[in-house]
């Protein structure tokens, strides 16, 4: 394995410290190097239902009809179908029609969750970031409201299906971080965690402690001081799991035969990159 410095990001997501913590070689390839990766239709979908829910629920509460969500499907329709990263998936025609199927499924699976009128919205794809002193923390909240007993709750849709119990502690993981976020830049620490998956209309909660978000901002600092230490070292392990079956770098893996040193040199040419919307 090759054992180039890297320079350390100073700007890390839930989504990256994650990924570093399934596998640092993947991060290696996808956050450090930032190589091109096919674009993957469960993530166009996902951003595409993201999308209607947000129109939906932008809606005063008396306006998120039923028409309302129909009208923010067709609006996003329109906006997608001709974007790159649509156009990217070379979907066949019938094949866009079962994306967009699919797609309706999801927002009726939301249906099945809740009234939209009875959400108690404070905030929509909200953007926090944070100083943590040798780095800062960002993402960005799906949802932000208040619950029935007026509880600060965060939500995230999720379009897949519910993970079992060994790969679904590190989803709450990433909603900690956005607990944490909110206390940091809104002063106020939500009290709940709530995943809402739209295939099964599951939603699943947690509470929020002040002991857990200490705990949550400890594992973040360590996260950090781990990609330094690989970036330092230019070490980056590799973690074998069912993940590497949807893993974009798996021919460049050592743990597959691969050489790392030549994805950078690869990668580019077999996934060009498309021009992003
Ligand atoms: S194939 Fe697996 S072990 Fe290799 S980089 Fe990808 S996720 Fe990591």
């Amino acid at each position: 394995m090759s054992s180039t410095v890297y320079q350390t990001p100073t700007t890390l997501s839930p989504s990256r410290i994650s990924n570093f913590r399934t596998c640092p070689l993947q991060f290696r390839f996808a956050s450090i190097e930032k190589l091109p990766q096919p674009p993957q239709i469960h993530l166009v979908k996902g951003n595409f239902v993201h999308r209607v829910l947000e129109l939906l629920l932008g809606n005063e509460p008396e306006h998120r009809t039923v028409e309302a969500a129909r009208k923010a499907f067709d609006e996003t329709r329109t906006e997608y179908e001709p974007s790159a990263r649509f156009k990217a998936l070379g979907l066949s025609p019938d094949a866009s029609e079962a994306f967009f199927k699919d797609s309706r499924d999801l927002v009726n699976g939301y249906y099945r969750m809740e009234n939209p009128r009875n959400a108690k919205i404070i905030g929509l794809e909200l953007r926090l970031d944070s100083d943590f002193g040798r780095f800062k923390l960002g993402g960005i909240i799906d949802r932000l409201e208040y619950n029935e007993k007026n509880e600060l709750v965060v939500s995230d849709y999720k379009t897949g299906k519910v993970p079992d119990a060994r790969f679904g502690a590190n989803k709450m993981d990433n909603m900690h971080i956005y607990a944490s976020l909110c206390l940091r830049e809104r002063g106020e620490l939500p009290k709940r965690l709530r995943l809402m998956y739209l295939k099964s209309s599951t939603p699943i909660e947690v509470e929020v402690t002040a002991e857990s978000n200490s705990a949550c901002e400890a594992a973040a600092i360590e996260t950090f001081e781990q990609i330094d230490a690989s970036c330092q070292s230019g070490q980056f392990a590799t973690k074998k799991s069912g993940l590497c079956n949807f893993c974009a770098f798996k021919q460049w893996c050592p743990e597959f035969g691969g050489d790392d040193s030549l994805a950078k040199i690869e990668a580019p040419n077999i996934y060009p990159t498309f021009e992003r919307d």
